[in-house]
Order: structure tokens, then sequence, then C-alpha cells
């Protein structure tokens, strides 16, 4: 029987591994990869104490400062399903794996979230695409959409700049949500076009992506635009499922909490991180949630409170 067993290996989780391992908690974690979602970026300038990092580097970092910890145990694996049973937990993997547990920590994070229209499945992979900074090179000389224009829409725009031959940014209302600097960047580029106030509808193509059809919501025309590429860009959905039964979800699939501990609707499940309803999902922000929220479950465990 664990004390704690903490789901996930991305910012919010090592920071979990870590404090809860210098409290000397009896833990687990299981994590299906290390790193979390930043694993992408280029380079990363708001991690405080680092003036610049790429994704893979800091993804690195984590994980090495989870591991060496003493008296952790990690497991490389994916969680299925969490049951609830008279004393604590029961955490089940993907390989097979019940481990029991007084209490549980997700940190699971989020995915894409899909488009959901014609021809996105059809040609992921086959100019459809998730990552800018994975996938930009292979669109050398092309024209390219990138559909969503938070901060990861715009990114993804400056990943594509020095390959792609035109790049169209289309927007959803009439407005670019991403932060102001990385805005101001995109506008003085002028292979860059952006399309305001655009419903995207269909992925066209034959064995590979040649056109996006969007509707103008103003004049209410479908407007296609030729491309060979579409970047799929339009924010992420929380890894939830596992507790979908057993804690309340908001709307969007987060996991609600209560801010000041990290506790969910279920004594003895706290959650950090992405997955959660708190506000402005940040790697700084996973990390000092998934702290505080340790703290609280020392507090739950070994000071009765
Ligand atoms: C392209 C991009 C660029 C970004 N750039 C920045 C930036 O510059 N600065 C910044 O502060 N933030 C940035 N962010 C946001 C930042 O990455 C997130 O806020 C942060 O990663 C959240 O950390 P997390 O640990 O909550 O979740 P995640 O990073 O999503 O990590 C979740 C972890 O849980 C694991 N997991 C999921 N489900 C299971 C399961 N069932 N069983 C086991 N393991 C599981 C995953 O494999 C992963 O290890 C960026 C995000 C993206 C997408």
């Amino acid at each position: 029987m664990y004390d704690l067993i903490i789901i996930g290996g991305g910012p919010a989780g090592v920071s979990a591994g870590v404090y809860a391992a210098r409290k000397k908690i009896k833990l687990l974690v299981v994590a299906d990869s290390f790193g979390g979602r930043s694993m992408v970026s280029d380079n990363i300038e708001n991690w405080i104490g680092t003036q610049s990092i790429s994704g893979l580097e800091l993804a690195q970092q984590l994980e090495q400062h989870l591991r060496a910890q003493k008296d952790i145990e990690i497991k490389e694996d994916k969680v299925v399903e969490i049951t609830k049973t008279d004393d604590g937990f029961l955490v089940k993997t993907d390989s097979g794996e019940t481990h029991q547990t007084k209490t549980v920590l997700v940190c699971t994070g989020g995915k894409h979230r899909l488009l959901n229209i014609p021809g996105e499945e059809k040609f992921i992979g086959k100019g459809v695409v998730f990552c800018s900074t994975c996938d930009a090179p292979f669109f050398k000389n092309k024209d390219v959409a990138v559909v969503g224009a938070g901060n990861t829409g715009l990114e993804a725009v400056i990943d594509l700049v020095p390959y792609a031959a035109k790049i169209y940014l289309l927007v959803h209302g009439d407005k670019i949500k991403g932060d102001a600097l990385t805005h101001e960047k995109v506008m003085n580029y002028d292979k860059v076009q952006v399309i305001y106030n655009t419903e995207t509808k269909e992925i066209t193509g034959d064995s590979f992506v040649s056109g996006l059809k969007y509707l103008d919501t103003i004049s209410r025309e479908t407007k296609e635009i030729a491309v060979q590429g579409v970047f799929v860009t339009i924010g992420a959905i929380p890894n939830s499922d596992i507790v979908r039964r057993l804690i309340s979800l908001n709307e969007y699939g987060e996991i609600i909490i209560d801010y000041r501990t990290g506790q969910t609707s279920l004594k003895g499940i706290w959650a950090a991180g992405d997955v959660t309803d708190s506000p402005y999902k940040q790697n700084n922000i996973a990390v000092g949630d998934a702290a505080r929220a340790v703290m609280d479950i020392y507090a739950f465990l070994y000071k009765g409170k």
C-alpha cells in the first residue's frame, strides 16, 4: 500500500514527485512519458531561473531531477483505471499491474483538441499536423494554414516562417488570443496572412492535403484556400478520463479543484496542472500547483488534516 500515487511525468507530476520524495511520503510515480507538453517547443523563455531553454532540454532536466530523488519508485506505464476501495484506491495500469494507495494526485495534463471536420482524420500525417516544431521543416516552399490563434498557433507560425512559402493564420473570431509580444512578431512577416472570422469546414485533397474550406462568418460565404499543410492548434483536451466516473469535472472535462489545496470532489484524490480547471496553463503554474497539492496531501496523511 502506497501513501501516494502521482500520475503524470510533466512539470506538475515531476514537481509533485520531487516534493513528495523530500517529504519521505511512501510514493509511486506512474507516467507514460516525461517532460510534458512544452517538450516540442524550440525555445522556452519563461521558465523561471533560466533565460532560454529548449523544450527537449527542459524535459530531460525534469526527468533527471525526478530520478535523482532517493526513496522514489517510478514506473513508465499508463494508468487506465482508478477505483475506490474502503481504505483508498486501486490504480490499474496498461501493463496489467494494480497498485494500492491511500491517496492519488492526478497530473495527467492534456492532449491536442481536434477540429472534427471532414478530411481531418483522413489526412493526419498527410498534411494535417499538430506539432509545428516537429513538422515545420516538411513544408518547405509550401503554402500552409494554421488553424487557431492562441499561443500555440502563433508559435506554429513562427516555426513555419523559415520554411513555408505562405502561411494563412485562421482566426475564429475577430481577435488573436495569443500573447502580445508573439502576436506583434507574427504580424511583421510578409508571408503571413491573417484571416479573421472563420469557421473551418473541410480539409480537402486526394492522397495529401491540397485545400482548406472555411466559412466566412461575416459574409456567410464558404471559401477555399489552396494549402498543402494544415496545422491544427486549437487548444487541448484534458486527460481526465481515468477519473471521469469518480470526481467532478467541468463542462470542458477539466477536474474541478479547490485552488488553495488541489483537492477534488472526492476525498483522497488531488489534481494539479493542465488537467484541472485552474486557469492559465503554464509550466511554472503547473509546478507550483503540484507542490501545493503535495503539501496538502502530506498534511492529510500525517497530520490528520
Ligand atoms: C506547444 C506548446 C508550447 C508551450 N510553451 C510553453 C512555454 O513556453 N512556457 C510555459 O510556461 N508553458 C508552455 N506550454 C504549456 C505547458 O506545456 C503546460 O502548461 C504544462 O506542460 C502543463 O504541465 P502538466 O504536468 O500539467 O501536464 P503535461 O505537460 O500535459 O504532462 C502530463 C503528463 O502526464 C502523462 N500522462 C497523461 N495521461 C497519463 C496516464 N493515463 N497515465 C500515465 N501518465 C499519463 C503524460 O505522458 C505527461 O507526462 C506550452 C504548451 C504547448 C502545447
